[in-house]
C-alpha cells in the first residue's frame, strides 16, 4: 500500500491544516524530552516566532539506560497540549505502548513512533487504527526494506498519515553517533508516496553537524527536517551534548532560511 507502484501520486499528510509532503518543507523542532511546562514554552515561543507550525518534544522517553530520566508521561501530554493550544501550534510527540494510543487521541498531533520501536508490530497495528497522522522512525539498524515494510504494517490498518523520518542508522563509524544515510531521502520518495523527514539531532548526535545536515536534507529533497531545541542544554535530562539552545535555534533557522531561498 506505502509503494508508489501502487499509488504513483504523493500522500499529503493533513496536520491541523498543514499539508506535508505537498512542495513545502516543514521544521519540527523542541526539546528531547518535555520537563517543564516553562520548558517548553520557551521552546514554543522561538518556533512561532519563526512562523513554525510543529513542535516536539517526548513525553514518553525510551532511554538506552533505565536509570536515565524515563520522561513525565501523561503530565508531559498535558504540557504539549495546554502549549498547543496557547501557541496554536500542532504537537508531535512519541508513543511507546499500544495501551497508551487512545491517550495519544486527546493530546497530541501526530504519534510519533521511535528507532527503537519501529518493529513493534502491535504498536505498528494500534496506530494504523486510529485517526491520527503518524511519524515513523527508521530503526536504528533498519533497512530501508525493513522500514518501508514497517510503514506498511500501519498502512495496512487503515491509517494512510505516515511520515517516514531517517534518523540515522547503527554503523562502524564513531565520529557521529549514528550515520546519517542521506540517500535514504530520494530511495524513499521513489519506492513510497509518503512525505521524508530528516531528524539531524539524532542522527549525528552533534550540535555542530545540524546545520549543514540539514542543509543536505532540504537540497536532496526532504519534506521536513527534525532538530532538538531546549532553552539551557546544558541542564537537559536527555540529549543535552546535542539540543541546540534558543540563540543557536534562531541562527540555524536563519541560516536555512536563506539557504531556501538559494535553493
Ligand atoms: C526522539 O526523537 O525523541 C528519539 C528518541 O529519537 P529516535 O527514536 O530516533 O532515537
Ligand atoms: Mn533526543
Amino acid at each position: 500500500l506505502v509503494s508508489r507502484k501502487k499509488k504513483p501520486e504523493d500522500t499529503i499528510v493533513d496536520v491541523k491544516g498543514e499539508k506535508i509532503g505537498d512542495g513545502k518543507q516543514y521544521f519540527v523542532m523542541g526539546p528531547c524530552a518535555v520537563e517543564s511546562y516553562e520548558q517548553v514554552a520557551e521552546v514554543a515561543k522561538a518556533v512561532k516566532k519563526h512562523g513554525l507550525k510543529l513542535l516536539r518534544g517526548g513525553a514518553y522517553k525510551p532511554r538506552t539506560s533505565p536509570y536515565d530520566f524515563q520522561g513525565l508521561g501523561l503530565e508531559g501530554l498535558k504540557i504539549l497540549k495546554q502549549i498547543a493550544d496557547e501557541y496554536e501550534l500542532a504537537v508531535i510527540s512519541e508513543i511507546v505502548t499500544p495501551a497508551d494510543i487512545d491517550l495519544a487521541l486527546d493530546y497530541i498531533d501526530v504519534i510519533q513512533i521511535g528507532a527503537r520501536n519501529m518493529q513493534n508490530f502491535e504498536l505498528l497495528k494500534a496506530a494504523g487504527q486510529v485517526k491520527k497522522p503518524v511519524l515513523l522512525k527508521r530503526g536504528l539498524a533498519a533497512t530501508i526494506e525493513e522500514f518501508i515494510n514497517a510503514a506498511e504494517y500501519i498502512m495496512s490498518q487503515g491509517n494512510d498519515q505516515i511520515i517516514l523520518c531517517e534518523r540515522g542508522i547503527r554503523t562502524y563509524e564513531r565520529a557521529t553517533r549514528n550515520t546519517l544515510d542521506i540517500s535514504a531521502v530520494p530511495i524513499l520518495k521513489k519506492e513510497t508516496h509518503l512525505p521524508v523527514f530528516v531528524d539531524v539531532t539524532h542522527s549525528t548526535g552533534r550540535r555542530d553537524l545540524l546545520l549543514p545536515c540539514a542543509k543536505a536534507a532540504l537540497a536532496i529533497g526532504a519534506d521536513g527536517v527534525m532538530a532538538e531545541v531546549h532553552p539551557d542544554p546544558a541542564v537537559a535530562l536527555s540529549d543535552s551534548a546535542q539540543q541546540m539552545d534558543i540563540d543557536q535555534f534562531n541562527e540555524f533557522m536563519e541560516e536555512l532560511k536563506s539557504f531556501q531561498r538559494q535553493m
